[in-house]
């Protein structure tokens, strides 16, 4: 299927969650705090950060959660339903499982063109690994309109907060300075933390990174990191044979290799491609909350950084 085609199925599916009742009005009429949902965890790090008190955020797919996979189980709907606001990722990342949710909730706060959705890849200035050629989500490839997943990338989720800031504010005026206010104080720490992280894998840059999926390619664009290649043969679709032989020689061409996986993906494939390229490996939390001690996302961040800089000092094994 060619890309505009993928666009107009997307549009016709998106269109079958329309809802036919009365228009939706700014949901700050009601009393009480603005009602958000947030699809990924990240996404919640950012809502609760902005919104503060006058927000009250559930997040539907966990942190440690593959969020291309999530099931779409009617609590979720349920969620949806009572909801003034849904934050979400956008770029098809929740494409399996959030439009047959938002057709079961019928939510006319929350449904395509309301005022309460919010698509945060609206914030990026640029999407990485868009594909060159004809994408077919049927063959599996689950990137078709480029890399989705750049909210592990701590620049792209203060644009991300920013924008957060004026939508709540738009839907909620009465406290739209201090949505505004709480968004700018965000952004600052963690701009605050940039160079932190930054120098913190300044090893890194001294290596090569293979990655199992295209999950950290924004997150190695920040830090500079040369990225060789992906372990799955396209997004979302298994390593054949052949390719995996590929990745291996590749990586023991260049030597100095280090092997980034999220804590969700199939490990048993991934230790053994590090094995076999004598490369070191990094399993890192997949989003905020993967792990204890990552709830928050400058948490997250600090240990992602800080098990990139210790494979970085570990030695391949040979
Ligand atoms: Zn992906």
């Amino acid at each position: 299927m060619k890309i505009p085609n993928r666009i107009a199925a997307v549009a016709l599916a998106l269109a079958a969650c329309l809802v036919p009742l009365v228009s939706p009005g700014p949901a700050a009429a009601k009393d009480g705090p603005l009602r958000v949902a947030v699809t990924l965890s990240d996404l919640g790090c950012a809502a609760r950060a902005v919104g503060g008190s006058d927000v009250e955020v559930t997040v539907l797919c966990p942190g440690g959660m593959d969020p291309h996979y999530l099931p779409a189980k009617p609590s979720l709907s349920r969620k949806l339903g009572q909801a003034d606001a849904l934050l979400f990722n956008g770029l098809e990342l929740e494409i399996g499982w959030l439009p047959p949710l938002l057709e079961k909730a019928r939510n006319p706060r929350v449904r395509p063109g309301a005022p309460g959705m919010i698509d945060c890849s609206a914030a990026l200035d640029a999407v990485l690994d868009v594909p060159s050629g004809a994408v077919d989500r049927g063959l599996g490839d689950i990137h078709p309109q480029g890399n989705p997943h750049y909210t592990v990338d701590p620049r792209r989720m203060i644009a991300v907060v920013e924008l957060v800031g004026r939508r709540f504010g738009e839907l909620d005026p009465p406290h739209a300075a201090a949505y505004r206010d709480r968004a700018e104080a965000y952004a600052a720490q963690l701009r605050e933390r940039l160079p932190v992280w930054r120098e913190r894998t300044a090893a890194l840059r001294a290596r090569h990174v293979l990655l199992n999926h295209q999950h950290w390619n924004y997150l190695c664009d920040w830090l500079g990191l040369d990225v060789i290649g992906e372990i799955e043969h396209r997004p979302g679709i298994a390593a054949s044979p052949r390719h995996v032989q590929d990745m291996v020689e590749k990586s023991r061409a260049l030597g100095d290799v280090v092997v980034v996986a999220a804590s969700w993906d199939h490990l048993d494939v991934v230790r053994e491609v590090a094995g076999r390229a004598g490369a070191s490996l990094a399993v890192l939390p997949g989003h905020s909350g993967a792990e204890p001690g990552t709830d928050d996302y400058l948490a997250f961040l600090d240990v992602v950084t800080r098990r990139l800089a210790e494979a970085a000092a570990a030695p391949g094994k040979e």
